[in-house]
């Protein structure tokens, strides 16, 4: 019987054992995990918070250019420091989301007001007609 080794994703950080490279492939993210370099007993023998660590160094060597340099300065046994620092990307990433959000609502607002000018549908016009009155 063929050895276990230890894969994990690089999106989500999920890991797990497998026999075959074939076989190592992301249940969340559909995605071909990565071989760590480390044999399954060693791994095994880690504690949660080493193989925490361990993965994290893995995923920022994997990870983008630009994400390899947001969190470069403290690369090394200081997680809270990068959760600390992803947290503040993420908020920075909620309020450009949000100003997105709100050009989108304009933009909604504005292509409805050509619509309804295009239609002839004037919403004072509209609402009169409702109402029986003649404009
Ligand atoms: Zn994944």
């Amino acid at each position: 019987m063929r050895e276990l080794s230890v894969y994990y994703c690089s999106k989500c950080g999920y890991y797990g054992y497998y026999q075959l490279q074939r076989n190592a492939v992301c249940p969340k993210c559909k995605v071909e995990m990565n071989a760590l370099s480390i044999s399954y007993q060693d791994f095994m023998d880690l504690s949660c918070e080493a193989r925490d660590e361990m993965l994290s160094l893995h995923i920022i060597e994997s990870s983008s250019p630009y994400v390899q340099r947001l969190l470069a300065p403290h690369k090394v046994n200081n997680n809270r420091e990068i959760i600390a620092r992803m947290g503040d990307r993420i908020t920075e990433l909620e309020i450009e989301n949000e100003k997105l959000n709100q050009t989108i609502e304009w933009m909604h607002q504005t292509i409805w007001e050509l619509v309804r000018k295009n239609k002839g549908m004037v919403p004072d016009d509209k609402t009169n007609s409702d109402k029986g009155i003649d404009p």
